[in-house]
């Protein structure tokens, strides 16, 4: 007999805003009750539960285009008990700080909420934490040195590139650890329940499986007896690259990072006829959004991020990330 096993995918990833709008990107983790942001610019399209959600928001750059969000990130999250982390690149610190200098807090010292900021640069990570409790003055500070990986829990860590955009940017890879599916049929099959202990083998797997055993149901098993119930395949790989300029070196970066990712999000600010500008402007042509993504090896690419000028004719662009994708 043969079972078609549906593999449920961990992230859920979409763009919040059209191409010639801010570029955001949400992206859910399922089962966690949990979401990530990359980048905030307008995010009037999410619901205030959807927000609620976010635990980890990943700035590119303070440009407002993709921070004017931030505001309605912590409005609606002030009474929250879960943390909000920012990561985004040389100066972010401050930016932050002077967002919260912007409003009156006498009365808010009751509510759970805290910020933590993390500044990444070439060389270190610094953060520094901001709470409600003390209306949101700048608490504790820490230094680690710059090790690539940003954030790393059990599911998935996020790695972050240091590009240049005339003033520092930050590029993001989201990686999923491995890929982990129960087959129900199977587990039908052996008279195995549902259960929590479904979430604690999973853990085991991700932990390498070592001296892994469950009791269930009064009777203990180890990795080995249970490894017809699982199907493990290779992790998910989303990445996002807004607002660079074209030099070799930013390129270099971006396809180191991006590498094998299965969606690639990427800026595609001008057209190639007008190379030119995108050089002065520190962005990107839609053939060179392209060529990064071919050279990294992704399996889809979408284009972000479009300058205003081309409105009438998005297909143009679309069509020159495309052509230059395709080889
Ligand atoms: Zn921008
Ligand atoms: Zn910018």
């Amino acid at each position: 007999m043969s079972y078609i096993i549906h593999m449920k995918p961990t992230f859920y990833h979409r763009t919040v805003n059209g191409p010639f709008e801010d570029p955001v990107v949400y992206l859910r983790l399922l089962r966690e009750k949990r979401a990530l942001l990359f980048d905030a610019g307008d995010i009037g399209r999410l619901s205030a539960g959807e927000i609620h959600k976010i635990t980890d928001v990943f700035v590119t750059h303070t440009h407002i285009d993709h921070f004017t969000g931030f505001d309605r990130i912590l409005r609606v999250i002030l009474r929250r008990e879960r943390p909000l982390r920012v990561y985004g690149p040389e100066g972010i610190t401050k930016c932050v700080e002077g967002k919260l200098r912007g409003y009156t807090w006498n009365l808010i010292e009751e509510y759970p909420v805290s910020l933590a900021v993390y500044e990444v640069s070439d060389s270190s990570v610094t953060v520094t934490e901001f709470s409600a409790r003390s209306g949101f003055q700048r608490l504790k500070r820490g230094i680690t040195k710059n090790s690539e990986t940003i954030l790393n829990e059990p599911l998935f860590s996020v790695k972050a590139a240091c590009l240049r955009h005339d003033i520092a940017v930050l590029g993001f890879c989201i990686e999923e650890s491995v890929h982990i599916n129960i087959d129900k049929a199977v587990l039908m099959e052996r008279g195995l329940p549902v259960g929590p202990w479904l979430s604690d083998f999973k853990a085991a797997i991700r932990k390498g499986g070592k001296g892994f055993s469950a009791v269930i149901e009064g009777r203990k098993y180890s990795m080995n007896e249970l490894g017809d119930i699982v199907r493990i395949t290779e992790g998910q790989k989303v990445s996002y690259v807004m607002d660079i300029s074209p030099s070799a070196e930013n390129i270099e970066r971006v396809t180191e990072l991006v590498k094998g990712s299965h969606t690639l999000y990427i800026e595609a600010y001008f057209l190639d006829e007008d190379r030119d500008r995108a050089f002065q402007r520190n962005h990107l042509t839609a053939r060179m959004a392209g060529e990064i993504a071919i050279l990294a090896g992704v399996r889809e690419v979408i284009p972000l991020h479009m300058s205003p000028k081309y409105k009438a004719f998005p297909e143009k662009i679309i069509e020159e990330v495309m052509s230059a994708f395709k080889g």
